[in-house]
């Protein structure tokens, strides 16, 4: 089984930051992606970050990576989750909204099920924490017509770690314990998926 995780956006990408532009996105999801994978590594699993360079990769170099690993594996052989931290708008302000929320592309496959272990994984190590849910399918995921999660063959989730744009949300994100979380939380709900 070949794990990989890709963290959203590049060093160069436009925005994908908090409003005091200390806090870069994709900066913080490579941290969690990397501990996410040396975590999988040292359980013995093969494990790697899809985006290894610090410049944005296109979307569609993402999808080719992942699609790579699919046809030389099997896509059932292969597993994707998408790191990410939400805004909430694009207009460079503060605001309220909060949460861990994950994504899936719409219709029930493969990827609604490593959602629901990463939300069973969400509720263990969030707790006190909001989980942003959409039941009206059914399930708890939220689903988009993300191009990584449309066009990947493989089972495939995106995390949003929490909120850039939200005080509170930015300072969990970055203390020891949001990071251990969010770490936690990934690592746990890719191993129940696979078991
Ligand atoms: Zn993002």
């Amino acid at each position: 089984m070949k794990i990989l995780i890709d963290p959203g956006h590049g060093r160069n990408t436009p925005g994908k930051c908090s409003p005091d532009g200390r806090f870069r996105e994709y900066q913080y999801t490579r941290e969690i992606a990397a501990a996410v994978v040396a975590r999988l590594q040292a359980l013995g699993h093969d494990a790697e970050v899809l985006v290894p360079e610090f410049e944005d990769i296109p979307l569609s170099e993402r999808v080719r990576r992942v699609n790579a690993w699919c046809r030389r594996l099997g896509k059932d052989h292969v597993v994707l989750v998408s790191v990410h931290v939400d805004a909430a708008g694009s207009d460079g302000q503060w605001h309220t909204a909060t949460g861990w929320s994950c994504y899936t592309s719409p219709g029930q496959t493969a990827g609604d099920r490593l959602a629901d272990c990463l939300y069973r994984a969400a509720e263990k190590h969030l707790q006190g924490h909001k989980i942003r849910t959409d039941y009206s399918d059914g399930d708890a995921d939220k689903e988009a017509e993300f191009y990584i999660l449309n066009r990947t063959k493989c089972p495939a989730a995106l995390v949003e770690c929490g909120f850039m744009y939200n005080r509170e949300s930015l300072q969990f994100l970055v203390s020891p314990d949001g990071r251990k979380a969010n770490v936690s939380v990934i690592v746990d709900g890719i191993l129940e998926f696979i078991s």
